[in-house]
């Protein structure tokens, strides 16, 4: 299994061009995100080791790439969600259908508990902790577990950039979510002159300097771009919809619905006020989700979307 040097294409948006990391087509299902952040998952040994534990929602990018990563170790995955919507039981798509084709075990702690469930971390530490045979995954990848395989990712982007110097400084773009890619990253590649741009798509600015704080003390931490209005995640926004619309017009690659609107908006205006660079952005996944937000989109929005 080749987990490295994804390659990078070149295309141009509202008539800039920019360099695209494609991570997207890292492998199958282990790819994007998650495949870099579990990338130690996949080449440390553990012996003993005979199930993945994971949590977080039924939706996750991470379900699925757990779900793909225990099928090339020949483990098994319990991955527990706070509640499972109805719906997704009746009619399973995205994430969450492709990780049950992948063996997944995934459990709603409210359907186990009732409402007085815990909190799925507490659950897991209770019931998996001491098992030496469960491997606890945090949730998003939020650790270092994470370093080597975005320390690999750094890499990647620096020789590149010493094969492709344009003469003008390099940015790297990429939307956040813990934050966690972002700030590794830019540890390795901030000294090496090369600025990271990012955004935060859960929470605002402080919630994702807070996040850079408990991994730890670092002197790079990552330029935070925002939007001039309160973004929340997951929720529905015609300006989202249209701007990947855009991009896949205009690019003819398929982006994520959930980060890369965000990113891409904060860099539209960034780029106004800073003409002389190269950018270099990173494409992480997540297509699988945009089943279920595209499906969300055309509900919710219908007319409003559709008529554009
Ligand atoms: C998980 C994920 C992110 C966020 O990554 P963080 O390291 O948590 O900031 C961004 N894009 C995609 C597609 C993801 O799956």
């Amino acid at each position: 299994m080749n987990l490295k040097d994804s390659p990078v294409t070149q295309h141009c948006f509202h008539g800039q061009r920019f360099y695209l990391k494609r991570d997207d087509l890292l492998h199958g299902h282990f790819n994007g995100n998650k495949a870099r952040k579990f990338y130690s998952l996949l080449t440390e040994p553990a012996p003993k080791v005979t199930r993945l534990i994971g949590w977080g929602s039924a939706q996750a990018n991470s379900l699925t790439a757990l779900a793909a990563l225990a099928c090339v170790k020949g483990w098994k995955l319990t991955f527990y969600v706070d509640h499972k919507p109805h719906w997704l039981d009746k009619k399973p798509i995205g994430n969450y259908r492709t990780a049950l084709e992948l063996g997944a075990e995934i459990i709603s702690l409210t359907e186990l508990l009732g409402k007085e469930a815990p909190h799925p971390q507490d659950y897991i530490e209770a019931t998996h902790g001491q098992d030496p045979e469960c491997l606890i995954v945090p949730e998003g990848g939020r650790s270092t577990i994470a370093k080597p395989g975005i320390d690999l990712l750094a890499a990647e982007i620096l020789d590149w950039a010493r094969l492709n110097n344009e003469g003008k400084p390099l940015k790297v773009a990429l939307p956040s979510g813990t934050g966690t890619t972002a700030l590794f990253l830019a540890q390795t590649l901030q000294p090496n002159g090369i600025e990271v741009l990012t955004c935060p798509c859960v929470g605002g600015k402080e919630y994702l300097k807070t996040q850079f704080r408990q991994l730890g003390q670092f002197d790079h931490t990552p330029t935070i771009l925002e939007l001039d209005y309160k973004h929340h995640f997951g929720k529905l926004y015609p300006a989202d919809y249209e701007i990947w619309t855009e991009l896949q017009q205009q690019t003819h690659i398929e982006f994520d619905l959930l980060y890369d609107p965000m990113m891409w908006q904060c860099l539209l205006e960034w780029q106004s006020h800073h003409p002389d660079h190269t950018l270099l952005y990173i494409h992480q996944g997540g297509l699988l989700g945009n089943e279920s937000m595209v499906a969300r989109y055309e509900r919710d929005l219908g007319a409003r979307v559709l008529g554009c």
